[in-house]
Formats: structure tokens, sequence, C-alpha cells
């Protein structure tokens, strides 16, 4: 006979789910006002701060897509006579004599008496002139005016991070300065007795600082200062030391003493500073997250001292809180459902992440792995990893073949345009 496994409920009545700290995220968070007017060769991955418009309608004139001829559809059943060219950026005549042609390049203006440009492709070069093979349609490889956008169209909105592709279109509508916010300064802490930086030996009871290289990993933005504190000791007077060493950050981040042991005073020193917001999430890895001001205007996130569980809530909370600080939306990423190729286990009473590996077997398909043991300070399964499977609060695993919710960590990367 089967026995019934034995199921721990690790649900805690006064934990939040994500979508609640995430919202009281947003409430309390306080956002970039001030606003520079940089050149947009600076501008890569600044948060643009004001609607920005089309001043000219693009392109300005009517231009060839293709290299060929411009003529008028209604002559092409004869021979065409040659009459002039226009090259990119060397117009030619506005002007078309009827039973002529032009010769054209891509990106060249049209002249206004013709109606077509017919692709090189389907001409016939002699003599006598030039003879259409494929007969056009009115319009054909034309480019309209204000196709791509008309003068006074939203172009930009504020709040918008301006990637490669927002830069580009800036610049194909001759704008070089941009309103941006200014930089988030973000101050950067670990706390713990038994920290030690790498490149020193280590004394007994001591484990090398990771959460610091993690984290300034994680948040590299152009938008980004990261002024970086050290390690703190466990005590209140170190941590009060540090945070006034703080002042100039609008976010500090801290990790470890965030729970309720004896040398966790992250607590008892943001609640003497601002005030705590919560500090327990209903997820695993990464439960006692605290949130907070730790000054009028400044934000405060201690994260829990285990690498993959600080990993893991900067993904899914202070990477977002950054966004939104920016002005930019706080959404998550979108997640994919793949196919489980392992068996999973999990309490109910909260919703867990578990660091996995998504593969494309020889016939295309994709699918989904564990990276195998889960606990919060092995690294090496976090360094395996290239996604997250999400499972909900209730769920007790899952079996091989099932679907999953699976989060790329590419998806949470900025897009690449
Ligand atoms: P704490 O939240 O301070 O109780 O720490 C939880 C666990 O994470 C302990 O095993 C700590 O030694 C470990 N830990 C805390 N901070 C770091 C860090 N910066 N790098 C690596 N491990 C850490
Ligand atoms: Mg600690």
């Amino acid at each position: 006979m089967k026995l019934p496994s034995r199921v721990i409920n690790d649900a805690d009545p006064s934990a939040l789910s994500i979508e609640q700290a995430l919202l009281r995220i947003r409430e309390a968070l306080p956002r970039l006002t001030d606003v520079q007017c940089i050149d947009c060769v600076d501008a890569a991955g600044r948060t643009c701060a004001s609607d920005i418009h089309s001043p000219m309608s693009v392109p300005p004139f009517r231009a060839s897509a293709m290299d060929g001829y411009a003529v008028r559809v209604a002559d092409c059943q004869q021979t065409l006579k040659l009459d002039g060219e226009s090259m990119a950026g060397h117009p030619g005549s506005d002007r078309l004599e009827v039973g002529s042609c032009q010769r054209i390049t891509t990106g060249a203006r049209v002249p206004d008496d013709a109606d077509a440009v017919v692709q090189q492709e389907n001409t016939e070069c002699s003599e006598d002139g030039v003879t259409v093979r494929v007969m056009p349609e009115p319009g054909l490889h034309i480019r309209n005016p204000g196709s791509d956008s008309r003068k006074g169209d939203l172009l930009i909105s504020s709040g918008t991070r301006l990637g490669p592709s927002q830069l580009a279109l800036l610049a194909a509508h001759g704008i070089s300065r941009v309103d941006v916010y200014r930089k988030l300064v973000v101050a950067l802490l670990s706390t713990g007795d038994e920290l030690r930086k790498p490149g020193n030996a280590l004394e007994a009871g001591q484990i090398y600082d990771a959460n610091r290289p993690l984290l300034q990993a994680m948040l590299r933005d152009d938008a980004v200062d990261v002024i970086d504190l050290g390690i703190c000791k466990d005590s209140v007077t170190a941590l009060k030391q540090r945070l006034s060493a703080a002042q100039d950050a609008d976010l500090v981040i801290s990790s470890g003493g965030v729970s309720v042991g004896d040398a966790d005073h992250v607590r008892q020193v943001l609640e003497s500073h601002g005030q705590i917001n919560f500090w327990k999430i209903a997820m695993k890895p990464g439960r006692p997250l605290t949130f907070g001001l730790s000054g009028p205007e400044q934000a405060y996130f201690g994260l829990p001292g285990n690498p993959v569980s600080a990993a893991l809530t900067t993904l899914l909370f202070v990477l977002p809180a950054i966004r939104h600080m920016q002005g930019r939306s706080l959404a998550l990423p979108p997640a994919l459902n793949l196919p489980l190729m392992d068996e999973l286990h999990k309490n109910p009473g909260r919703v867990e992440y578990q660091r996995a590996v998504m593969q494309q077997d020889s016939t295309g398909t994709w699918s989904v792995g564990t990276t195998g043991l889960q606990d919060s300070h092995v690294l090496t399964s976090l360094h395996k990893a290239n996604c997250l499977i999400e499972l909900e609060t209730d769920s007790r695993g899952a079996s091989v073949g099932d679907h999953v919710l699976v989060y790329p960590f590419t998806h949470f990367a900025e897009p690449l345009l």
C-alpha cells in the first residue's frame, strides 16, 4: 500500500502575495522628478521624460523603394525614352515627359509626374529606350511622405526607455536632444559578521560576500549609478552609520539581517530611520523581504541574505521598483508555458520559483527541466539555470509532461530593441 506523502503547509497568514507586495511598492515608491535635456548620443538606456511629437513627416518626400525607373503607368505599354536620373540625395527633375522614364535609385525623390517605380529587373534597356516587362500598379515601389509618421504624431511617450529603436526614430526625425529623468542613485551593502570580500583569506566561520557582485551586475544599467557601501557588521550602530553615508541615494539595497535572528537588525534600523512597509512575502525563496522608506524620499529594500533569495527578490521586486522610480512601468515579464522533463516537489502555502533550464530537442520542441538542488544558498544551480519555473501557491509539485509557467531570464532583461 502506498502511504500518503507527508504534506507540510507552508502558509503564513502575515505574508503578502507577490501581487500585493508589488502594489504596495508602487504606491509607496518615490519617483524621480528631476529632468535633464541631454544629447541623444548619450541617451541610450535613459527614460524619456516628455511626450515627443513628430516635428516633420517621414519620409519627407515621395521616395523610391527600388533601383529602377520612375514611370507613368499609362505609358508602360510602349518603349520609354530615358529622361534624366534621380539619385539618393541628388533629386532629378520634378517633371516627366509623356512617354519617358527617369532612372532612379532607392531613396531618391520620385518626380511628381511619375506614379510608379519599375524595378530594374523587370525592365530591358536598349538603344531605343526602356521596355517594361512586368506592368506596374499605380503607386508601386513609392514610399509616400508621412507613411512612417506624420508631422504632429506622438512619436514617443514620457516614461519610455530610450533603446536603439527609439533613438533611431528620434534621429530619423532630426531630433538631437531629449528630456530624460536623471540617473537613479542606488546604494548597496551586504550585512553579516561572517562576510569577507573575495581576495582575502577566510577565518573560521567566515564565507565570501557573493551578494554585492551579484547585485552590482544585476543593477548595471545606463540609468543607474551605484554607490558601493561595502560589508556592514551585524550591529545597529554600524548599520546606522552606513545609512547616513547613503543620504544621497534614491534607493538603498542591503542583503542579510532581515529575518528574526539575534543578528538581524535591518528592521529595527529602518523603523527608526523611516518606515517599514512589509517584511514577509509568500514566496520561496525570498520570504523575509523588507521594503520601506529610509528617508522622506529614499526607498529601502532589505533582501534576504541567501544569494539565490537575493537574486530572485531583485528580479521580481527591486528591478521593477527601479523601473518605476525611473518613470517606467513596473510590469512583470511575459511567461512561457512549457512541458516539464522532471518531477518537482513543493509544499503548498507559498508560490515557489525553481531554477531550471529550458532547452530544445532535435525536433525543435522546447521543454524545461530542473537544475537540481533548490536550497537558497546553492549558487551552482542558479548559475546553470536559464529560467525560473513558477509553481503556484497551492501546488504540491508537478509531474513529467505537465505544462508549467516558465520565466526565461532573458525576459527580465531590457529589450534589445
Ligand atoms: P541572513 O539573512 O543574514 O540571516 O543570512 C542568511 C544566510 O545567507 C546566511 O547563511 C548568511 O551567511 C548568508 N549570507 C548573507 N549575506 C550573504 C552574502 N552577502 N553573500 C553570501 N551569503 C550571504
Ligand atoms: Mg546575517
